[in-house]
């Protein structure tokens, strides 16, 4: 039996890892389907991590993160869960996508959330074939080309200004004429000579051939068409929780969410359920900053090993 599974590897996961490791949790196990690090190992800069001065990528911020987690004892099960359930006498279930069960004292989950896609025609076709959600992934392969960035939040900005430096020409097409980004990227944004901002406008239509994206058509509010020649397209429009290990056989919740899907916590990150956690994006009202979700992660893993003690002893 585990005193504490954590289920995800991003920064609230690995966080929690290390503060239960550290704080003297013998045999904690962090699941998580693919690399640590989370999210942030898509973005091309990290600018507001505390005491991070360099330019440095959010894969660069993200490396050492595991390594100092091990050095306490943190397993790492790089295994997807399907569910985290709970038996009658307060055991939680994990239960992993191979089909094995793992039972543990306490569990805190930090799964985070995944970019979504925006729903224009074409896009699920030519996803990975021109269309992306990932600047610094795909970026490279655009270097000298004209590419499309759709949203008008932090993410589709600063991405622009990522792909502004790779790309011969970004049009940023957003489908109002103000920004969600913060006031400090959209300075940078103006200054950019090779963005073109298309403003009250929305993707209609991504066409191309078996070779990929040769274009883009969208649509203005005023009814207006254009078509722009790109031969890439990177989508920012937010981010869906990723809640299902959360979800039951009956498709009821394991504890309390909120509309949005959003997992109800305390300001110490308990669930309605004791001994279970949320933390970074996954949990209402969460900031989605790497600084306050590895400060979730901290809270939940100090949370969890009172739990566990008053458990036991
Ligand atoms: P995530 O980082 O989403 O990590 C969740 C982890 O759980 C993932 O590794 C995933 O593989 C794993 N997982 C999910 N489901 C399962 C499962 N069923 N089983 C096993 N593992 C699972 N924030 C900043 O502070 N500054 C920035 O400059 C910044 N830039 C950003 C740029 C981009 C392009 C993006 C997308 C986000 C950016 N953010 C930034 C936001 C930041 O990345 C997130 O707020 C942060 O990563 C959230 O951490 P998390 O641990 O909650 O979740
Ligand atoms: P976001 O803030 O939710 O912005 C999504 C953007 O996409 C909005 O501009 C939205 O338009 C647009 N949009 C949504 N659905 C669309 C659709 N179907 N078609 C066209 N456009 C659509 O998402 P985000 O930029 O990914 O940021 C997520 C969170 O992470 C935010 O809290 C953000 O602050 C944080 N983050 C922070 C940093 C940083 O601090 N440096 C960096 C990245 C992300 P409307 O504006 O009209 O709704």
């Amino acid at each position: 039996m585990l005193d504490c599974a954590i289920i995800g590897g991003g920064p609230a996961g690995l966080t929690a890892g290390l503060y239960t490791t550290r704080g003297g949790m013998a045999n904690v196990v962090m699941f998580e389907k693919g690399m640590p690090g989370g999210q942030i190992t898509q973005s091309s800069e990290i600018e507001n991590y505390p005491g991070v001065t360099g330019d440095i990528t959010g894969m660069d911020l993200m490396m050492p993160w595991p390594e100092q987690c091990q050095k306490f004892g943190l397993v790492h099960d790089m295994s997807e869960v399907k569910r985290v359930s709970q038996k009658d006498d307060g055991t939680f279930v994990i239960a992993k996508e191979n089909g094995d069960m793992v039972e543990a004292h306490s569990v805190i989950v930090g799964t985070g959330s995944t970019p979504r896609r925006a729903g224009f025609k074409g896009e699920d076709d030519f996803f990975g074939r021109g269309v992306s959600t990932c600047a610094t992934c795909d970026g490279f392969f655009y270097k000298g080309k004209d590419v499309a960035v759709i949203g008008g939040g932090d993410t589709a900005v600063e991405e622009a200004l990522y792909l502004a430096k790779i790309c011969s020409k970004v049009y940023l097409v957003h489908r109002r004429d103000t920004f969600r980004a913060s006031p400090a990227t959209i300075e940078r944004l103006e200054r950019t000579e090779n963005i073109e901002l298309v403003l009250n406008s929305s993707p209609d239509e991504v066409v191309g051939d078996n070779m990929g994206v040769t274009g883009l058509d969208v649509v203005n509010s005023d009814g207006t068409k254009r078509h722009l020649d790109v031969p890439g397209v990177f989508v920012f429009v937010g981010n869906d929780v990723n809640n299902q290990v959360l979800m039951q056989e009956d498709g009821a919740f394991l504890c309390d969410m909120n509309d949005a899907g959003e997992v109800i916590v305390d300001i110490s990150m308990n669930t309605s359920i004791k001994g279970l956690y949320a933390t970074g994006d996954m949990r209402i009202a969460a900031p989605k900053q790497v600084v306050s979700a590895a400060g979730d992660g901290a809270v939940a893993a100090l949370q969890a090993i009172a739990f566990v003690d008053e458990k036991l002893n």
